[in-house]
């Protein structure tokens, strides 16, 4: 899979401009940056959801999305002796902070700080090994005193991101922190790309819509499907790839990277939407897997569903290895034929649709 040259430095420079759930801003600024010259008008909100638009003035709008924003930490409480201890924005996990290098964004700029941990000669004979825990992983940022920490421009409530960058692995794989779901807001955009380059023009309004706030409760999606009202949603995010080890695919699903984009089924996940997805899959001849969630899909497919009395939506995700770890996993085949099925669906997609199931 080869993409434009302008294609991956934007990626690139997206994916390593931290952007924390509530704190999108630098991150969304480099997305508009690149979406402007393929769309007719762009958008904020109060909240930072941004959203590009092609023929603003059509009645029917559809809505392509992803979100914006990326799992961090908060500082929490700072020890009389410098000691930094914090608390979840999104789905964080403990597990890997150990030993990470973190960027604290603090009120005079990022400072660097460090999750430490005892060495393992001094949790030997222990009856049992201490796991990281909420309660137990700290950062020490080289202050040694509280004063110290609030010197630095750090108090509570300053938000954590790790500093993992961008890169490519045997040209199979893309790898970063916040593939999730800064991908999905790459591959938007490529769709509008395409659609501009292509010169197609739609019988109808495109939103081309990025998120923030998702890993938290989906509320960016909220919000800004009651200020848009589509008359349809297609959203894409990540979901697992469930061949790596330590995953029950009885429970997880059998969802593999390299082999597509992921149809989901379930309540929120429209009927017509999802098989015209499905169609033109198999007309276009681009492979997909398929995959099911019971009651949610967890994703911001769920806020536009169930928003403004019931909006058609359907969820393409994209499979991907260590999810909310530094080292998120994406085949880079997988990222190309997602864009291809949302460009294709799209061109599919008539105002004069019958959505109404009976
Ligand atoms: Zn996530």
């Amino acid at each position: 899979m080869k993409f434009p040259k302008k294609s991956l430095t934007f990626l690139e420079q997206y994916l390593n401009t931290s952007s924390p759930t509530g704190f999108e801003r630098e991150g969304q600024k480099v997305w508009m940056d690149y979406l402007t010259p393929y769309v007719d008008k762009i958008e904020v909100d109060h909240y930072g959801t941004c959203y590009g638009i092609i023929n603003p003035e059509a009645e029917f709008k559809v809505v392509i999305e992803a979100h914006a924003d990326e799992i961090s930490w908060y500082v929490n409480y700072i020890t009389d002796d410098g000691m930094i201890y914090v608390i979840r924005n999104g789905g964080s996990d403990q597990m890997i902070a150990p030993s990470k290098i973190v960027s604290i964004h603090g009120e005079k700029g990022i400072v660097k700080g460090v999750f430490g941990w005892p060495a393992i000669h001094t949790r030997m004979g222990a009856e049992k090994e201490t796991t990281p825990k909420l309660e137990n992983i700290f950062i020490d940022c080289g202050a040694i005193t509280k004063q110290e920490v609030e010197d630095l421009g750090i108090y509570v409530g300053c938000m954590i991101t790790y500093p993992d960058e961008f890169f490519e692995m045997n040209d199979r794989y893309f790898v970063c922190r916040a593939l999730d779901n800064r991908i999905g807001g790459f591959m938007i955009a490529e769709v509008a790309r395409l659609l501009k380059e292509n010169k197609k023009t739609l019988p109808f309004g495109l939103y081309i819509t990025n998120s923030v706030q998702e890993e938290v409760g989906l509320y960016g999606a909220d919000m800004i499907a009651d200020t848009i009202k589509p008359n349809i949603a297609i959203i894409t995010d990540v979901t697992h790839d469930t061949t790596t080890p330590m995953i029950e695919k009885k429970k997880e699903g059998d969802q593999k990277c390299g082999d597509g984009p992921v149809v989901f089924f379930a309540p929120s996940v429209h009927h017509t939407i999802r098989e015209l997805i499905v169609k033109t899959a198999k007309d276009k001849k681009i492979p997909f897997q398929r995959a099911a969630a019971s009651r949610a899909t967890g994703t911001d497919t769920d806020a536009f569903a169930h928003s403004n009395g019931g909006v058609p939506s359907a969820l393409i995700s994209l499979p991907l290895r260590y999810m909310h770890t530094t080292v998120e996993m994406v085949a880079k085949e997988d990222v190309g034929n997602v864009i291809q099925l949302i460009y294709e669906t799209l061109l599919e997609i008539k105002p004069e649709m019958k959505l109404k199931y009976h």
